[in-house]
């Protein structure tokens, strides 16, 4: 990358050092500089459209995590919403509101952080909106992606006896995980194209909760999850010797893992548990089933479980 566009570049200063970092890209005929982008349409006539909007003192602190890591948190988070459609990403639009006195700095940073990203997973920076003000960051990033054939997964479509799975450890993202997401993009086109996927989200609430909106949007399932066989992530267990919680309850509740749950037929998961598609880690959490609730069973007895995801509405 070439050197930064130094503190006194200025609003169209700055656009102009971001339009050079930006490579040329056949999706994008027209990209930064005009009043709008132009995006050559590649695929079916459908667009997936995601954004996310994140706060210092809400969503990160920038004194502590610095402006790198709510770049990548910002890509990152909308990147995990394409690949719970199953989708393609395609183009990035970054809207920032920074503080001034140190803009430019944290501009260059931001892009810095959401390089390796926008990199590995062909995404375009197409446009944005760039703004400054005495308040603290914030950055909002819109994501455009391309469904990939036979179309795009949705949180509705599970039917009882489906099975859930998920693709990774959860719990304990607050140590740290929760500002470098990893998004399951390829993980979901290969699931995608090796069985049917009736229905799918990323978890973003955590597991219980997410697990709740597909049962929800489903038409009102609900879903036995196997105490045993969640898969507890490390920090999980380090976060718990710390607040008491127990691991389990870290990994069913915790939001940002950005791992994928869905709902397979049984069929289907065995075909995929028996011989998991290369680079993708399956776990069998639990099934659907026409009775509402959720449920954890321990293999002796069966509680519910309430999910209690994070309500932005709700206050602190
Ligand atoms: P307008 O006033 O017409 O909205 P702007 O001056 O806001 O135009 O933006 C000029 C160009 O720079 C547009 O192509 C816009 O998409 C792009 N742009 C502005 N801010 C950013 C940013 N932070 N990241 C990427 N592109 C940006
Ligand atoms: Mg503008």
């Amino acid at each position: 990358m070439s050197t930064g566009p130094g503190p006194d570049a200025g609003e169209f200063g700055l656009i102009d050092w971001i339009r050079r970092q930006v490579e040329d890209d056949p999706r994008v005929p027209l990209g930064i500089g005009d009043d709008c982008a132009v995006l050559r349409q590649t695929t079916s006539g459908e667009l997936l459209v995601t954004t996310d909007m994140l706060l210092d003192g809400r969503h990160f602190q920038l004194s502590e995590c610095g402006a790198e890591a709510v770049g990548a948190k910002a890509v990152g988070a909308n990147l995990s919403d394409i690949a719970a459609m199953a989708g393609k990403p395609v183009a990035a639009f970054v809207s920032v509101a920074l503080p001034r006195g140190h803009a430019t700095e944290i501009a260059e940073r931001l892009l810095s952080g959401m390089r390796p990203l926008l990199d590995a997973y062909s995404v375009a920076l197409a446009g944005g909106d760039t703004n400054a003000w005495d308040g603290p960051l914030v950055v909002s990033v819109t994501l455009l992606g391309e469904p990939v054939a036979p179309g795009p997964v949705l949180r509705r479509g599970a039917e009882p006896g489906d099975v859930i799975l998920v693709t990774g450890p959860l719990g304990g993202s607050l140590l740290g995980r929760h500002l470098a997401p990893v998004p399951r993009i390829r993980e979901a086109i290969t699931l995608h194209q090796a069985v049917p996927i009736k229905a799918m989200i990323d978890i973003s609430d955590g597991l219980a909760s997410d697990l709740s909106h597909i049962l929800q949007e489903s038409g009102g399932l609900g879903a036995i999850l196997d105490a045993g066989a969640i898969p507890v992530h490390d920090d999980a267990l380090r976060l718990s010797r710390r607040d008491g919680a127990t691991p389990l309850d870290h990994a069913l509740s915790d939001g940002e893992d950005f791992e994928l749950c869905l709902a397979v037929s049984p069929e289907a998961a065995a075909q995929l548990l028996a011989a998991p598609p290369a680079e993708v880690r399956l776990h069998r959490v639990g099934t659907v089933q026409r009775e509402p609730g959720l449920w954890l069973d321990d293999g002796t007895s069966r509680r519910p479980l309430r999910p209690r995801g994070f309500d932005h509405l709700a206050g602190a």
